[in-house]
């Protein structure tokens, strides 16, 4: 494969997990970022977790690394490639023969890479990767302290000491720091949810202040499984909380909205106003959600190969053992889901609802139908 080992820097204006890139570069949607699952373990055991019940206390054998390698050499337009658990940096046999080897081969073809990670075991394992990540993604989703030594081991049937819950805390907070002040690209991601909502500005200003992150990122949060132990916000509420982080944030530093739940084709005044503050406000981005528009997901040890790690909405739609990824790809852009929800708006660089927030917030709303109606608009206008 060729190597071209050419990145710029991530910035505003260029975060490769944006699936709208692929539009442009390519005309259509295109398969460009693949996540690997590479560990089922973990130290901790998030509720709202998007595998958090599925965690083991051994991993099995991984796939051969070749399969693994030529899987991604099938795949000409691969720009990201995101890591996640379980704790990526856990198990030290899964780093050695799972995810340096990953990081490696991102390296020599210039591709992205996204770790997944609660930042949360000793900082010499960061170290250690450091200079291949080029975004360390971390949740931050706590607004007091017993929320992180609730909901971070909620899942967990034999709780740990209260101290040793506390100094995972104060490690969380020293590595995301300590690896932003040498460089690193630490983006902590927060959910909208009733468990933060009162909490928006603390955690914010942890994120900015202590942690001295690159981003914070805002995502809501959905009734997928993993995640029915915690509240969802209605439609309103969640646009009062992106009103309220917009008042109170640093704009110094990005954030970026993702599987934002309100769309240019939406009859809303009030929606539309709020697009607009998004769009007019300094260092803010809105991401086209890219599950199912660029990305699969890739399980290590039994190569299937599924949309959405969200909630595992569709199942298994493949597995590399057997298939190519462009091909698996291909054939779920032709699904009636992926149809039914792959809209495109040119005018708006929108791609359309993400799965989760549609069954969520617009059961009933034909985004197909919307976008006829939005392109006949844009035609007469
Ligand atoms: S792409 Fe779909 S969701 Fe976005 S504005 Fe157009 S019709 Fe609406």
């Amino acid at each position: 494969m060729l190597m071209t080992n050419q990145k710029k820097p991530i910035s505003i204006k260029n975060d490769p997990w944006e699936a709208y890139n692929d539009i442009e570069e390519h005309g259509k949607l295109t398969l460009s970022n693949i996540e690997f699952t590479t560990t089922n373990l973990c130290n901790m055991r998030c509720s709202h977790c998007a595998v958090g019940y599925t965690l083991q206390t051994k991993d099995p054998d991984p796939l051969p690394m070749d399969i693994i390698y030529r899987r991604l050499d099938e795949i000409p337009n691969l720009r990201t490639m995101s890591i996640t658990g379980g704790e990526p940096m856990f198990s030290k046999k899964s780093i050695k023969n799972v995810v340096k080897p990953l990081l490696k081969y991102a390296q020599d073809r210039g591709i992205y890479v996204q770790m997944n990670s609660n930042l949360t075991l000793p900082q010499d394992r960061y170290l250690d990767i450091a200079e291949y990540i080029d975004v360390m993604h971390i949740s931050h989703n706590w607004g007091t302290i017993q929320e992180f030594t609730n909901v971070g081991f909620g899942a967990m049937k034999k709780q740990p000491p209260l101290k040793a819950k506390l100094k995972l805390y104060e490690q969380m907070l020293n590595n995301a720091s300590t690896l932003s002040e040498q460089g690193m690209f630490v983006s902590a991601e927060t959910m909208l949810n009733q468990s933060t909502l009162p909490y928006l500005d603390k955690i914010h200003k942890e994120i900015v202040n202590d942690m001295k992150c690159s981003r914070h990122e805002v995502h809501p949060m959905y009734p997928a499984d993993f995640a029915s132990q915690l509240n969802v916000l209605s439609l309103k509420e969640m646009k009062q909380a992106i009103h309220h982080l917009l008042d109170i944030r640093n704009e110094d530093v990005w954030m970026l909205f993702g599987t934002l739940p309100i769309y240019p084709c939406i009859n809303d005044e009030n929606d539309q106003a709020l697009l607009q503050r998004l769009r007019d406000a300094k260092n803010v981005t809105m991401r086209n959600d890219p599950d199912g528009r660029s990305r699969l997901n890739v399980n290590v040890f039994s190569g299937d190969v599924i949309v959405t790690d969200f909630g595992d909405e569709n199942g298994t739609i493949s597995n590399i053992k057997r298939d190519k990824l462009t091909d698996v790809f291909n054939k779920w852009l032709t699904s009636d889901l992926a149809q039914s929800l792959n809209c495109h708006c040119e005018a708006f660089h929108c791609l359309g609802p993400n799965v989760l927030v549609k069954n969520m917030y617009y059961p009933h709303t034909d985004f197909k139908q919307k976008e006829i109606e939005m392109h006949t608009e844009s035609i007469f206008s």
